[in-house]
């Protein structure tokens, strides 16, 4: 269980990757871009030259790419994960992706002998450089209990939700409820605006409330001043609100709310924000006032 292959070294996978190597791990990377995989080899990891090479060798591997499509072009198509993985590897998909996918990708993976877990994260950039994310993990105990060891050094609150895409329901839901506290801040910050009321001293009382929430400790002060630099880009919560749209119509829910959100995000995106952080929804509540 030393060697561990990681797909996906961006925002999030590049520090988690880096991470494993400070563990002890013997890591070896892969991304499309090569700058993330020049910094993996910098902070003393190794540098693959594409999936079949990384996956033969792997005990381990680990997947953080953008959404579904990625993540079955990597595991599921001809010369990808499944075609050239040895029997009994562990397969953590750490992306965010719809949990369906998750599911087929735990099937497929079942057939020939690969143990598949899907563990989406939560804790942003910061989170995944100080190994401290929260990882929603779903899947088989016994596998669970085998990766239990690498997910700690990634994580400090690592909880087992239930089966294969339970993790993805559980980040879906986790996504909905960010997007959800981040529209009404906004709509907060409009309010106490237009009234006169400095929106400091407005924001700093309701911290302190029932209304109080990690979002208004983390964020309050930066929506007010309107700096939007990511952090969480709009256009991935945007991909997020449409999993957990996705999630509901296959669960046969309805969750009006978010729905609501999801088109408020999307406002977001359309008005040209995608790459801003999420609290940019605040520009979709003011230009709705203007
Ligand atoms: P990112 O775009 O920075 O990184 C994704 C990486 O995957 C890129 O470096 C890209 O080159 C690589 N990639 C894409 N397709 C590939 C392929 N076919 N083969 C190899 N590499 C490929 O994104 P990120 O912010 O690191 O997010 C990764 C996942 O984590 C997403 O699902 C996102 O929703 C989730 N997430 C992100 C955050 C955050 O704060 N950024 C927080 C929690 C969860």
């Amino acid at each position: 269980m030393n060697t561990v292959g990681f797909i996906g070294l961006g925002i999030m996978g590049g520090p988690m990757a880096a991470n494993l190597v400070r563990a002890g791990y013997s890591v070896t990377g892969y991304d499309l871009a090569p700058g993330g995989v020049e910094r993996l080899r910098e902070a003393g990891g190794n540098a693959g030259g594409g999936v079949a090479e990384i996956v033969r060798e792997a005990d381990v591997l680990i997947t953080m790419l953008p959404d579904s499509p990625q993540v079955e072009e990597v595991v599921l198509t001809p010369g990808g994960v499944l075609e050239h993985a040895k029997p009994g590897l562990l397969y953590i998909d750490m992306s965010t992706i719809r949990p369906d996918t998750s599911r087929r990708v735990a099937q497929a993976g079942a057939a020939l002998g690969v143990r598949v877990l899907d563990a989406p994260v939560s804790g942003g950039e910061k989170g995944a450089i100080d190994g401290t994310l929260s990882i929603m993990v779903g899947g088989a105990a016994d596998d669970f209990a085998a990766a239990r060891q690498v997910l700690e050094v990634l994580g400090t609150t690592i909880v087992h939700v239930g089966p294969s895409g339970a993790g993805q329901t559980v980040k879906a839901a986790n996504q909905l409820v960010v997007g959800g506290i981040y529209a009404l801040v906004a709509e907060a910050i409009v309010l106490l605006e237009a009234s006169e009321v400095d929106p400091r001293k407005g924001l700093d009382v309701l911290a302190g409330g029932l209304a109080g929430s990690r979002i208004l400790d983390l964020k309050r002060e930066t929506m007010i001043k309107r700096e939007f630099r990511p952090g969480f880009r709009v256009d991935l919560h945007h991909k997020d609100m449409g999993i957990a749209l996705a999630a509901a119509r296959e669960a046969g829910v309805a969750l009006p709310v978010t729905g609501l959100i999801a088109q408020l995000i999307a406002a977001a995106r359309a008005q040209g924000h995608g790459s801003l952080d999420h609290s940019a929804l605040l520009k979709v509540i003011e230009r709705i006032n203007r």
